[in-house]
């Protein structure tokens, strides 16, 4: 428990990145353009999807440790990429400790954030990740807002309202969600408000429907840049957020 007199208060302008499933644009790609930005931001790894059988989209273990070396946090997006809503606590429990052992035996930072795949969450799930020590947890952007295939908004994080470990997506990027989006979601980011953002592959080459053009993501963080704000990694928010 984090004394509330030792945090920090939400400045304006705080965006959080998050990118999901361990594309190969992470260490290829984005890990540049965050670094040329002092960016900071969360790659959520997972073994599911092609994760162990298609290297050519997806990063290696080796990458990921880099990615860690670099700064970057690792977040944990379960074993199998599988509803979690349909887990048993053990199913949920196991599937997260193994992409903690696998951290482990790569040399990479134990997480402590956590990323529902495809979205899917309860607060039995929630329950579960507390009482393994996760912090913080990235949902999607429904029940607030429709759920979109191809990239949609959503509301920003409210830490006087949302559960940390149900932390919604204000943006999350795909053929559907563009600049005018991304300016929407950093205008909501004031008032002790948090704009989350969330990225596939950038290009992801396996989800089309979840793609980011390079070109595209470059402006997004060049605007972000100019606009002056506070980047961080879903880790950090512990610096703001009392849990
Ligand atoms: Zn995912």
């Amino acid at each position: 428990m984090v004394n509330r007199t030792e945090l920090l208060p939400i400045p304006d302008k705080l965006v959080v990145l998050t990118f999901d499933d361990g594309n190969k644009s992470d260490r290829l790609f984005v890990a540049d353009v965050l670094l040329g930005h002092d960016f900071g931001g969360t790659f959520y790894i997972t073994e599911g999807l092609n994760f162990l059988v298609n290297k050519d989209h997806y990063v290696t273990w080796e990458e990921v440790r880099e990615l860690d070396e670099l700064g970057f946090e690792i977040g944990n997006h379960t074993q199998h990429h599988r509803n979690v809503t349909k887990l048993s606590p053990e199913e949920l429990t196991a599937s997260v400790r193994h992409i903690e052992k696998r951290c482990t035996e790569h040399g990479i930072t134990k997480p402590t954030t956590f990323c529902y795949p495809a979205f899917n969450n309860s607060p039995g799930a929630a329950r579960v990740l507390e009482e393994i020590g996760y912090k913080f947890a990235r949902r999607g952007v429904a029940p607030e807002f429709p759920y979109q295939a191809e990239g949609a908004r959503g509301p920003a994080y409210d830490p006087e309202t949302h559960h940390p470990l149900l932390v919604p997506t204000t943006g999350f990027s795909g053929p559907k969600w563009n600049f005018d989006d991304l300016k929407w979601a950093f205008a909501q980011a004031f008032d002790g408000r948090i704009a989350v953002l969330c990225f596939h592959g950038v290009p992801g080459l396996e989800h089309p429907w979840v793609t980011t053009k390079q070109s595209d993501f470059e402006k997004y963080m060049q605007y972000l840049k100019e606009e002056g704000c506070t980047v961080i990694a879903m880790r950090d928010l512990a610096k703001y957020v009392g849990i």
